[in-house]
């Protein structure tokens, strides 16, 4: 009896997920500057005193299936092309050049704090240690995470003024990097998990993420209660990731009305690369997030 009452509450607990879930925010403006396109995200946007956004392929000067916008070092591209792509990308988003802080794109968990004396690493510095998340309360940088299918999670608690970003592909998203952000966000500066507004970048969505019979195992074990792995008959297994994000965001405190999704799917937006559809063949965009002076 005891036992059909704990699972009657548990049905009832992923149900409340569910409509969550569904009820969530979604849906991204883009914005072309001097040709280059920008993503942003309405609820991110209506907080003073922060600036974020997304970029897609257009107003670089790579070339090939790097055209145009590449911003990934990681990639067979010449180098002063992706930095004059970041030159133009810093230009269009208002982003001062020097003082961008870079990811290492490891699809790991580790989440690294840093402040003004790391402006430069990963571009005109040596790069942080290995690490897909940032934290920092200094307005004299910005985070900058590098992405090609995978997430990025955008964090702002304007309580504490302080900020997180994550680069979350399905390693990350598993590994639960979005709630070490905001452990990390609450460690070191007292922020408060229900004052954070978050996000959820352009990547690939739960209709085009088809994984592995192993890949949905790892998932389903890691999220028991969570209907996160979509079975299609005939098909392989499909992942929704945006509700990994979303589950892991809740469970680390975020409130369900604070999180919002950009809603835009890599692989099948043109504007955008994406290292699925393009089968490796591709180049890379950034998610940048920063707090104003
Ligand atoms: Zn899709």
């Amino acid at each position: 009896m005891a036992l059909g009452i704990q699972a009657g509450r548990d049905m009832q607990q992923v149900q409340k997920f569910l409509e969550q879930y569904e009820q969530m925010s979604r849906g991204a403006k883009l914005r072309f500057v001097n040709g280059v396109g920008l993503y942003t995200l309405p609820a991110l946007e209506r907080l003073a005193g922060y600036d974020h956004g997304f970029s897609a392929r257009s107003g670089g000067v790579s070339e090939g299936y790097f055209a145009s916008l590449n911003l990934s070092f990681t990639r067979p591209e010449n180098r002063e092309s992706v930095m004059e792509n970041y030159r133009r990308f810093c230009r269009a988003a208002e982003i001062p050049f020097e003082q961008m802080v870079m990811d290492t794109y490891e699809h790991g968990t580790n989440v690294i704090k840093v402040d003004r004396a790391d402006a430069g690493k990963g571009y005109l510095l040596d790069p942080l240690p290995s690490c897909d998340g940032l934290v920092t309360n200094d307005p004299a940088v910005t985070l900058i995470t590098g992405h090609a299918d995978c997430m990025a999670f955008y964090f702002v608690d304007p309580v504490k003024r302080c900020i997180g970003l994550a680069h979350a592909g399905w390693r990350g998203a598993l590994g639960r990097i979005g709630a070490r952000v905001v452990k990390r966000m609450a460690l070191e500066y007292g922020a408060n998990p229900s004052d954070i507004i978050a996000g959820v970048g352009p990547s690939i969505c739960p209709s085009c993420f088809e994984v592995g019979e192993n890949v949905a195992k790892e998932f389903a074990a890691a999220y028991p209660d969570l209907h996160c792995v979509l079975e299609h008959e005939g098909a392989r297994p499909h992942v929704d990731l945006w509700m990994v994000a979303v589950k892991q965001f809740i469970e680390a405190g975020v409130l369900p009305e604070h999180i919002s999704l950009f809603d835009v799917c890599t692989m099948t937006a043109p504007r955008l690369y994406s290292h699925r559809r393009d089968k490796g063949n591709t180049g890379g965009m950034a998610a940048y997030l920063r707090i104003l002076p």
